[in-house]
């Protein structure tokens, strides 16, 4: 056998199994090899009948000591076998599997794994899984740590397990070596023969995480190195743009307020990468609400005042507004130049700007994609900053950069993407973490609730209102994702709450089809407190900053993802005073509910994009895909930071010395990754 036979070649599959195993997308020899356990069950003691603790799963061997008895009790078929083993006797259960009748040989010992339960004061075990104990071969199901893979129903573990044993023991051939022998060496991994094996079935703890470690960083060094070929770059370039001058209390000076200390971190952070001769790359994440435009404003303060251009991409027009808005203010008596372009400008204004931009008439360049227009083309520009990233793919990012002579990049996002991701991602990008919010902010509480609250919710934003002076944002979604209806919703529903539970109110609302001025017109009012409730689409659903609004409502919000809630609610709770919440739904979606529930327990984006993260399920994983890349089989992009690390520096290595893995010595590298990339289901597009 070799790995790339079809799994019908292994003794025991056809039919019905091969398709089960297609199912799993297993198709060869090496996808079953390759198909890691999910998760283990330690079932190394094995224990005897007379020692068997009630309430817990319990492993021992025994023989049947009488013959079966099946029952029916209404529609339930039962089972029940005397077990036995020298020690005691112990009754097994099994519940609409009358072929168990005749499952187990007389005289045979086989080695059980199942719940031992108390009825009517006697122990039984429930359903055991079981296999017989022969004097040739290992048990798979019991006596030791055992393999839990994702399957369907009608392939159960025990014959995953058996078909994944019978394999590994067939040859070693199967687990050849690919990766270079020094990087081996270097790196002290185990081989991946010794890995395979002991992925599936760990002899101990330590032979596991010797496995794991080595097909985590063999997974994650495949993908390096096809990275770099495709990048085909490894070095930090060196910096262009001289950056001397780095006072930028002036404009901290001009702020309504002190940096928090993680903000001045982050500044610091970008204050060094300025002075350190290579090109910055830094991503700065922080949790909404941190306060990233202040940090964004002082890195463009710092670059301006050393004669350049800075460029701030924002991915929808309102949040380029707002942007604009703000640092026209800070920077207006600065004598600083800021200029609006975005798609929504007219033809003339448009081409006004572009001659502002190449003429460096301007300063701050604030927009959408508008700025990646091959019309744009700047003085000098030497600082990039791209707004809310994951709303970007990684090309946009870089044209924008191609547009001046390898500025400096600052990239900022709310979510929390891993590490290890922004790594594969970017390389050599560099992360600070804003990790503090500005003080006096008080945990947004957060409620879902049912249509019928309807009166007692929209009660309470009226006294919010009335009674306290706040402001509040309404979200609603069409059923389809469709901007015609979408919009009709808004619109119909903005009806509706003015005439009836906010009359006397001021209502207004906001979507993305508007005209720009009146776009501007509504945020404006809604920003100087004009307008106290304002029904909108997701677009305020990024970066929007109205301190003094103190209520979210989410009409229909089991339609949105956890990551797109988290962001809307980050609207309120700014700054302004006790900030709410509220979640309307009626959905009965286990899913959803449990998205909903996620919210109402806590404000903490990092714990949020976690559970993001288990309820997607293995299928989505967070963000690899979004990014263009391929799913992971063992790393997990969270937790595995440090062998990440490692893998960087041999990749680096290998690349420097064998860009094409043309030497020998790299060959069997070279057509796993041909194999893996080029052949294989696994695409990467960046
Ligand atoms: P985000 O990180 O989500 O982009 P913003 O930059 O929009 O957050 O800031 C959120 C709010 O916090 C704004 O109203 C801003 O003025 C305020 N803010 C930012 N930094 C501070 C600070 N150090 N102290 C007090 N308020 C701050
Ligand atoms: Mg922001």
């Amino acid at each position: 056998m070799v790995l790339s036979d079809p799994v019908t070649k292994i003794k025991n599959i056809g039919g019905e199994r091969e398709k089960l195993l297609a199912s799993l997308n297993i198709h060869t020899v090496g996808d079953l090899l390759e198909y890691f356990p999910r998760s283990y069950d330690d079932r190394s003691s094995v224990t005897t009948i007379s020692r068997l603790a009630e309430g817990e799963d319990n492993t021992f061997i025994a023989r049947a000591v009488s013959d079966a008895k099946v029952m029916r009790i209404k529609k339930l078929t039962v089972t029940k076998l005397l077990l036995g083993d020298g020690t005691g006797n112990i009754e097994a259960v099994w519940y609409n599997q009358p072929y168990m009748k005749n499952a187990l040989k007389d005289g045979q010992d086989y080695i059980f794994t199942g719940r031992v339960n108390k009825k009517y004061s006697r122990l039984q075990v429930d359903s055991p899984e079981f296999e017989a104990v022969n004097p040739d071969g290992q048990p798979v199901s019991g006596g030791r740590i055992v393999p839990v893979y994702s399957t369907v129903k009608r392939l159960s573990q025990k014959v995953l397990r058996r078909l994944i044993k019978t394999v590994l023991e067939d040859t070693e051939l199967l687990c050849g070596e690919f990766l270079p022998t020094d990087t081996v060496n270097k790196y002290k991994l185990c081989s991946r023969s010794f890995a395979i094996n002991n992925i599936h079935f760990p002899t101990d703890d330590e032979s596991f995480f010797k496995a794991r470690h080595r097909l985590v960083f063999e997974e994650l060094f495949l993908l390096q190195i096809k990275l770099l070929q495709l990048k085909g770059t490894v070095q930090a370039k060196p910096a262009s743009v001289v950056i001397k001058a780095l006072d930028y209390e002036p404009l901290t000076e001009r702020l309504a307020f002190p940096l928090t200390g993680a903000q001045r971190r982050a500044v610091n952070d970008i204050c060094a990468d300025f002075s350190s001769g290579s090109v910055m790359n830094r991503l700065i994440q922080g949790d909404v609400g941190c306060g990233k435009t202040a940090v964004a404003m002082t890195a463009a303060y710092i670059a301006v005042k050393n004669g350049y251009q800075t460029a701030l991409m924002a991915p929808t027009d309102v949040l380029a507004l707002q942007h604009y808005k703000s640092f026209c203010n800070i920077f207006g008596e600065l004598g600083i130049r800021c200029s609006l372009l975005t798609s929504s400008l007219k033809k003339k204004e448009k081409q006004a700007v572009y001659a502002d931009i190449e003429n460096g008439d301007t300063d701050i360049i604030i927009g959408t994609h508008a700025l990646i227009q091959a019309a744009v083309r700047f003085k000098r520009l030497g600082l990039v900053i791209t707004d809310e990233q994951h709303r970007f793919g990684v090309r946009q990012r870089s044209v924008l950069t191609e547009k001046g002579d390898n500025p400096h990049a600052l990239v900022m996002t709310a979510t929390p993407i891993p590490r290890t991701l922004a790594l594969i991602l970017y390389g050599d990008l560099d992360i600070s973490v804003i990790d503090e919010l500005p003080p006096g902010r008080e945990h947004i509480d957060t409620f879902a609730v049912h249509t019928s609250y309807y009166p007692r919710v929209y009660g309470f934003i009226r006294r919010q209102i009335e009674e306290e002076g706040r402001q509040a944002y309404i979200v609603c979604s069409a059923i389809e994702e469709n901007e015609k209806t979408e919009l009709r919703a808004v619109e119909e529903y903005t009806a509706q709450l003015t005439d009836g539970a906010f009359k006397g109110l001021n209502v207004a609302m906001l979507h993305g089809k508007m005209k720009p001025d009146l776009k501007q017109e509504i945020m404006d009012g809604f920003a100087a407190g004009k307008i106290d409730v304002l029904v909108s689409t997701t677009v305020i659903e990024v970066g929007i900053n109205v301190p003094n609004a103190t209520v979210m409502l989410i009409e229909n919000a089991e339609r949105f993802g956890l990551s797109a809630l988290h962001q809307l609610r980050g609207r309120v709770g700014r700054g302004g005073g006790k900030s709410f919440c509220i979640l309307v739904s009626e959905t009965k979606n286990k899913v959803a509910l449990e998205r909903l529930k996620t919210m109402c327990s806590t404000n903490d984006g990092f714990v949020i994009s976690e559970k993001d993260l288990s309820l997607r399920g293995p299928g989505d994983f967070f963000g690899t895909r979004q990014h263009g890349l391929p799913e992971m089989k063992i790393a997990n992009l969270y937790k595995d930071i440090d062998i990440l690390k490692l893998v960087q520096q041999a990749s680096t290595e290998l690349y420097r010395r064998d860009p094409e893995l043309e030497l020998p010595c790299n060959a069997a590298l070279r057509k796993k990754i041909e194999d893996i990339f080029e052949n294989g289901s696994e695409k990467i597009c960046l």
